[in-house]
């Protein structure tokens, strides 16, 4: 893997930092571990990984695709990266992403776009496109990546790759650097969904480092996942989200996905349409407690405690270090976030904006509820289009929110999702995704309809 970087990513540009030399003495103490007689510790034990740039790694720089933290070496590991290297997994590099995982193209990063590997004029969705390019450009067999509004799922879809968002709090957050706290979702990316399987298993559990971690057992996923691979669905219900179509959805797009439901009932599943009204809303909703949260949550980045800082030459006050250090070491997405967030948050409006956010979450919460009383899963086109060009979309907010119009309810409500390849469109020949979406704690039912469909 490290020689098949060394061919392509110079031009996928998938990772921004590797760590080639430690990855292969962790693959070397694997090898000598099993010549010794010992058993792997784990099933994924020398299987290397790539890492999104957001989770800490102890002595290797996170920079969560920002200036601000361009040279930020963590003091500790985060609780998946320690599992990781529990696990025996090498930790190839770290992969390129969104600024603070703020944007559905990786063209927020500070340190330059990665490329589509199916298509090198095109994005491979975000924040993170890096690690889905990699597995796509075989740079990698596992990635981990994170998901606030549809960051791992979206990059899947467009690089036909799997993506799965656990349950939240089904992955520790600890060291997850935070973008939106109540949304943040770490999880596994992979290219089958027997893969993805084996690493969730890995990484997923209860953390007392995070409080919001779920203490209850891991949903069995692996077993669901082997069960699915025998391509039998009798008995399980699929509801079609009934607003997740039409107008905005590409035509090869929405083809794609009635070949999937018709495959899906092919395989035994029952399949009937089914309405979720608030959905429509929860895009809306989304951009007022995302940057709410973030706007909070990025106030750290002070150019005191660590980060960046500049104009520290004496001749000038500390406010004034942290203003010209912001506005040194942010980019436009990252800014605009954090007015759209301080704005909504600021008193005469909290109740307006926030508040309002907030209702429309618990509707949205409800629709699922009352959808999975008549179903085990809904499903959705993972995105409403396929991969769009570089810089298509970079001068318009509203055209990038959009890619996560699917993704977001799953989110807000807290449920597990996954993004599964559909083939490719038969209008431009790209990769589409199925998303699947499981009521919290059920995610292994995800593993189940998504091997059986892959
Ligand atoms: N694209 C969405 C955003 O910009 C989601 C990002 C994410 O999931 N991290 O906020």
């Amino acid at each position: 893997h490290l020689d098949r970087i060394g061919e392509v990513d110079r031009e996928v540009h998938a990772f921004l930092t590797l760590n080639g030399e430690d990855a292969l003495a962790a693959a070397r103490q694997v090898d000598s571990a099993l010549a010794a007689g010992q058993a792997p510790a784990s099933p994924i034990a020398g299987v290397p990984l790539a890492l999104k740039d957001v989770m800490a790694t102890r002595d290797l720089v996170t920079t969560c695709g920002s200036k601000t933290l361009e040279n930020w070496v963590p003091p500790y590991d985060a609780t998946v990266t320690r599992k990781l290297r529990e696990a025996g997994v090498p930790i190839l590099g770290k992969t390129n992403m969104d600024e603070f995982a703020m944007g559905s193209s990786t063209e927020n990063s500070a340190f330059g776009p990665t490329r589509n590997p199916w298509d090198h004029t095109r994005i491979p969705g975000g924040s993170g496109g890096g690690s889905s390019a990699s597995l796509a450009a075989f740079e990698a067999p596992l990635a981990i990546g994170t998901d606030t509004g549809g960051s791992i799922r979206q990059p899947g879809a467009v690089t036909g790759t799997v993506g799965v968002k656990p349950t939240y709090g089904g992955v520790s957050r600890y060291g997850l650097v935070a973008f939106s706290s109540s949304l943040d979702q770490a999880g596994p990316c992979a290219r089958t969904v027997l893969d993805a399987a084996l690493l969730h298993e890995v990484i997923a559990g209860y953390d007392p480092l995070d409080s919001t971690s779920i203490d209850a057992p891991v949903p069995p996923v692996l077993a669901a996942a082997r069960e699915g691979l025998n391509g039998d669905l009798k008995g399980i219900k699929v509801g079609v989200v009934r607003e997740f179509s039409g107008d905005g959805y590409q035509a090869g797009v929405q083809r794609s996905f009635e070949a999937a439901v018709g495959q899906l009932r092919a395989l035994g599943a029952e399949v009937v349409e089914v309405s979720c009204p608030n959905f429509v809303y929860a895009l809306p909703a989304y951009y007022l407690i995302a940057p709410s949260e973030a706007s909070s949550n990025l106030a750290r980045f002070d150019a005191m405690r660590y980060g960046l800082r500049v104009s520290d030459d004496g001749s000038h006050s500390a406010e004034e270090v942290m203003s010209l250090t912001r506005e040194a070491g942010f980019g436009p997405e990252v800014k605009r976030r954090i007015m759209l967030g301080t704005y909504a948050l600021s008193s005469g409006y909290y109740d307006a904006y926030y508040g309002s956010a907030q209702k429309v979450r618990t509707l949205i919460t409800r629709d699922f509820e009352a959808a999975f009383e008549k179903v085990d899963v809904l499903v959705s086109p993972t995105t409403p289009t396929t991969a769009f060009k570089i810089g298509e979309r970079v001068d318009d907010p509203m055209a990038m929110y959009l890619a996560d119009l699917c993704t977001i309810p799953s989110n807000l409500a807290g449920n597990a999702a996954m993004s599964v390849p559909s083939g490719l469109s038969d209008e431009d020949g790209l990769p589409v995704g199925l998303q699947i979406m499981a009521p919290a704690l059920a995610d292994d039912r995800l593993y189940r309809v998504g091997a059986a469909y892959e």
